[in-house]
């Protein structure tokens, strides 16, 4: 395929609007997850790098792009989702190679990003300030500003959908962004950098500097130039970002994964249920922050729900992304290997049911087959730690009690679910469970550009997402006018 549909050359940084070498001349190779070759070299950015595209900020920040009204931004935000639109087909290719992730999988994400810039170029001139009673012969009122210059650290699972949420929420309060890809999965980054430029936002406006999370991801955190994180990616990097953060004294926000529970009652809809329980668990093969990786089931439907899950997974087909099957490969080797060594510690547990790699997968390629583990004491370590692969557990409960303590029994709380026909209960679960995101009755809907996104504990801090992204990325000032 080629790889240069949009005019992007993987080998470059974007900086101020045009495609430039990174100051010391190296690349990287960037890898097929589906059979192992070499995709194409990119660019290898470091400090002075990030140097360049903070100052291309900085500039946009004190030309065209700053001055730029609320409507103004909205309207560019607006159009790029429209360009978005008109090269799906190309940008799902490329990421679907690029990540590994099945096209419809890809294809799903491009309408995610072009929906993200669709609702924040609307909701860029609706954040309004307040007017506050004060003192007699005083007006206060509040201006939501932004920040300044923003930095973008992203992952490689998910790099369009986490560029429409934090990028687009960034630039709609008028923040100049730059955007740090993994070294993993690039090109989409790079693909709507040009894309964004071609649909007139500034030159400056977004930067995106490939490179190693060491060198151009640690540069751009600690920069003392950039007056925002927002950090996607390990709970490792998370805590050494925030560390670097502090020293600056910059706001951060971190999304640093889950092991996101679904809980289901004995009255719950169980068909309505099952596509959901296996679903959230090996879309994008369950490289997913957000991935539902431990499903509680109360016992009266326990043998139920394990063996219609187990019928599920033995249909599950994984192989080359571009094959558009049910998992794609894992990002890479490294990658497969820590999945698989998850999978060496269930050895002790209950498989009920694993899936099929295809024949004739390329031998290169980064496959893990889908597997279900049932029976699983809740403090086992595939109970407990995030594993990033097409990996799910069931865990049986006996009454409301024990399931929330189980649910709520790890250092993680991004999003949970509950499967439940009465309403009291809905209530409570909502309530109880420690999640930054409860769904009844389904789980992740659809993307969920509007919903407030974030965790608790290990999740992370911070939400990206809906209109609460656009108070994360501005900064609130209060004006006191002593006026008689
Ligand atoms: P994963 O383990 O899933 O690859 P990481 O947290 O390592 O997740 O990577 C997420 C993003 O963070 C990537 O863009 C990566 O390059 C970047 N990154 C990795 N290490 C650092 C670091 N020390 N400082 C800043 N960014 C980093």
């Amino acid at each position: 395929m080629t790889l240069r549909p949009l005019n992007i050359d993987p080998s470059k940084c974007f900086i101020a609007g045009a495609w430039v070498n990174p100051i010391g001349q190296e690349v990287l190779p960037l890898l097929n997850p589906s059979d192992g070759t070499t995709l194409c070299q990119i660019a290898r950015g470091k400090s002075e790098d990030i140097d360049a595209a903070v100052n291309a900020a900085d500039a946009a920040l004190a030309g065209d792009w700053g001055k730029a009204t609320a409507a103004e931004r909205g309207r560019v935000l607006s159009t790029i989702g429209r360009a978005v639109l008109t090269h799906v087909d190309e940008l799902a290719k490329l990421e679907a190679v690029d990540v590994g992730k099945p096209l419809a999988q890809a294809r799903a994400d491009v309408l995610a990003l072009a929906r993200y810039l669709e609702f924040y170029g609307g909701a860029a001139d609706k954040i309004h300030g307040e007017t506050i009673p004060y003192l007699d012969g005083y007006t206060v009122y509040t201006l939501r500003e932004p920040h300044g210059v923003t930095g973008h650290i992203i992952p490689w699972n998910y790099p369009m959908q986490i560029i429409g949420r934090s990028v687009g929420a960034a630039l709609a309060m008028g923040n100049a962004c730059v955007l740090k890809p993994a070294e993993e999965a690039c090109l989409t980054a790079l693909a709507f950098a040009e894309i964004a430029h071609q649909a007139g936002l500034p030159a400056g406006a977004l930067n995106v500097v490939p490179g190693l999370g060491a060198e151009a991801g640690a540069a751009l955190s600690a920069h003392k130039g950039v007056h925002h994180i927002s950090f996607t990616g390990s709970v490792g990097v998370g805590k050494l970002i925030q560390a670097t953060a502090s020293e600056n004294v910059v706001p951060v926000t971190l999304e640093l994964g889950g092991k996101s529970p679904q809980v289901v009652f004995d009255d719950a809809n169980i068909d309505a249920a099952l596509p959901f329980l296996v679903n959230a668990g090996i879309q994008n093969a369950g490289q997913t922050c957000s991935a539902s990786s431990r499903i509680l089931v109360q016992r009266g439907v326990y043998d139920q729900v394990v063996a219609a899950m187990a019928a599920r997974y033995n249909a599950l087909r994984a192989g080359p992304a571009l094959d558009n099957l049910d998992v794609g490969p894992l990002v890479s080797p490294r990658q497969k290997e820590i999945v698989e060594g998850f999978i060496a510690k269930g050895a002790d547990l209950t498989c009920v049911a694993r899936g099929q790699i295809i024949d004739g997968a390329p031998i290169g390629g980064a496959y893990v087959t889908p597997t279900l583990f049932a029976d699983v004491p809740p403090d086992h370590t595939l109970a407990q730690d995030e594993i990033f692969g097409p990996v799910q557990v069931i865990i049986p409960f006996t009454d409301e009690a024990e399931a929330i303590a189980i649910a709520n029994g790890t250092a993680f709380g991004l999003v949970a679910s509950c499967w439940t026909e009465n309403g009291a209960r809905q209530m409570r679960m909502a309530r109880a469970l420690r999640a930054g995101q409860v769904f009844i009755n389904n789980y992740g809907a659809g993307g969920g550009v509007e919903l407030p996104f974030g965790g608790t504990g290990l999740s992370g801090h911070g939400r990206e997402k809906g209109f609460e992204a656009l108070y994360g990325f501005s900064t609130l000032k209060t004006v006191a006018v002593l006026h008689g």
